[in-house]
């Protein structure tokens, strides 16, 4: 089928017509499929597990025009997007900048990508009060106790990078609620099959016939842009599953065949030197 065949056909069957040939047709195939296993599961009776939040995060740390490999990013904006998965639609968001200590003064390129003034970090508390907000935001909404979620980024910095980074340089243990995640570059590319050139935020956003919504580089803004292009691959059929893990330090990816498991309960961020003594 021709683009305006498949646009023809979803219009028909009251879906979403936006979005590049590849999305229309992956949109088409998802339809069936779902249609498929809901009669089978009609039949057999059998109930989906899956999870009943997923919580996106993307972190801004400082930086510079062009950061040296050894550059020691520190997390400046630490903002957090709820997904109701019955629901599909955002229902909370959490945000707070946060205090740097090795270089707590902004290079002009980071202030001017992020638009987080000096200000506002100067004002801000560290990262260790920031997490113990975080944790204690992720706990009134009952996440690993009451409801399974996880968490999801775009790309593998957030965590494998910005987070663990910043937990040794704060010297607390990496959250264990933060060792798994959904990385929804990945699993774009593997739904609609495309290269990875094609999975930025802006690039996924446009083939889904979305604008990016507010100012890019905004933690808070790019974590609502990514939740929205979640909910529409959800809502186009695709089964989000965690799909990396942090493993001596690193990135790793984690098999598809893996069981769907929640992240666990949040805990309170640990100090190292609490956990010695
Ligand atoms: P992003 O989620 O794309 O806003 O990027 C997260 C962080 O990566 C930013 O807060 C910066 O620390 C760093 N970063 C992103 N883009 C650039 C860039 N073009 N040059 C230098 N650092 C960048
Ligand atoms: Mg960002």
């Amino acid at each position: 089928m021709n683009k305006d065949e498949l646009r023809a056909k979803c219009a028909e069957l009251k879906l979403d017509t936006r979005g590049v040939k590849d999305v229309l047709r992956k949109r088409l195939k998802s339809y069936y499929k779902k249609q498929k296993l809901m009669h089978s599961a009609a039949a057999n009776g059998s109930t989906d597990t899956y999870f009943d939040y997923i919580c996106v995060v993307d972190f801004e740390a400082t930086c510079e025009e062009n950061n040296p490999p050894d550059y020691l990013h520190e997390i400046i904006e630490f903002p957090m997007v709820l997904i109701d998965m019955h629901t599909l639609e955002i229902v909370d968001s959490f945000q707070q900048y946060v205090k740097p200590v090795v270089n707590p003064q902004l290079s002009e390129f980071c202030v001017k990508l992020t638009g987080i003034t000096q200000k506002m970090v100067d004002e801000a508390e560290t990262f260790h009060q920031v997490l113990k907000r975080a944790v204690s935001w992720l706990q009134e909404k009952e996440l690993g106790t009451k409801y399974k979620y996880t968490f999801l980024t775009d790309g593998s910095w957030d965590m494998g990078k910005f987070l663990h980074t910043q937990c040794k340089l704060s010297c607390i243990r990496y959250p264990q609620f933060a060792r798994k995640w959904i990385n929804i570059r990945k699993s774009y590319g593997n739904f609609y099959k495309v290269p990875r050139t094609q999975t930025k935020l802006i690039c996924m956003l446009e083939n889904l016939g979305m604008q990016y919504d507010g100012r890019p580089h905004c933690g808070l803004d790019d974590s609502r842009n990514i939740a929205r292009i979640a909910i529409y691959m959800l809502k186009d059929g695709c089964q989000l599953r965690v799909n990396e893990c942090l493993h001596s330090g690193e990135p790793r990816s984690v098999p598809i065949s893996a069981p769907i498991e929640g992240a666990p309960a949040p805990q309170t961020p640990q100090k190292e030197t609490e956990r010695i003594i």
